[in-house]
């Protein structure tokens, strides 16, 4: 695998920080730039494709690739599984191809003691706590319980910040874009 080129991002942020809409505006403004697919066992949500947003598998097939090696990283989110295929990343980045890797804050600790791999690590955070209650609200699509047990979470995965190379503060979506952009391609 072509490991050490500084070729591989890592983007964690807490739900609803915007995390997925800045990392598919960028993908636009720079050519190059690959999302990895995941595989989860968490069920897909209306809209979701097999391949394109997970690799949707059953929590024992899951188990089964964990026992088998095939995750650069995994990690329980939300009572689901989600992992990083190793064959995929070594694929992507022997294409020449600049990963990013949308992962939790779990998953991007346990490639931090990946020495040997050049990553960077990208955290995006919400303009505040506040803030992040009324996109979730919003967004319409949780429940009130889910939407309390993701800010819980927030606060957590806040805590981490300092371990990630890059903290982009997502207040302004285009400002947030042009940051993100200027870091992959400076590196
Ligand atoms: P969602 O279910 O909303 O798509 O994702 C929930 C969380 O799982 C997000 O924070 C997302 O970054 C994280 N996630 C998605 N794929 C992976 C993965 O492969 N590994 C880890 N550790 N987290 C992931």
């Amino acid at each position: 695998m072509e490991i050490n080129q500084p070729r591989i991002f890592v983007v964690s942020a807490p739900s609803g920080a915007g995390k997925t809409t800045l990392i598919k505006k960028a993908q636009k403004l720079v050519q190059n730039i690959t999302f990895s697919v995941s595989h989860t066992s968490r069920k897909p949500r209306s809209g979701e494709k097999h391949g394109l947003d997970y690799y949707f598998v059953s929590e024992s097939e899951f188990q089964r690739k964990i026992k088998e090696g095939d995750f650069l990283e995994w990690a329980e989110v939300y009572g689901n599984y989600y992992g990083t295929s190793k064959s995929q990343i070594s694929g992507l980045l022997e294409k020449g191809r600049i990963v990013i890797l949308d992962i939790d804050v779990q998953g991007a600790m346990q490639l931090r003691n990946v020495k040997e791999m050049n990553i960077k690590f990208v955290f995006i955070e919400p303009p505040s706590i506040e803030e992040l209650n009324t996109r979730l609200n919003n967004r319409g699509t949780e429940t009130v319980e889910s939407i309390n047990k993701r800010i819980q979470n927030a606060k957590q995965e806040l805590m981490f910040k300092d371990q990630y190379d890059f903290v982009i503060i997502n207040d302004e979506l285009d400002r947030a874009v042009n940051e993100f952009v200027s870091i992959i391609t400076s590196q």
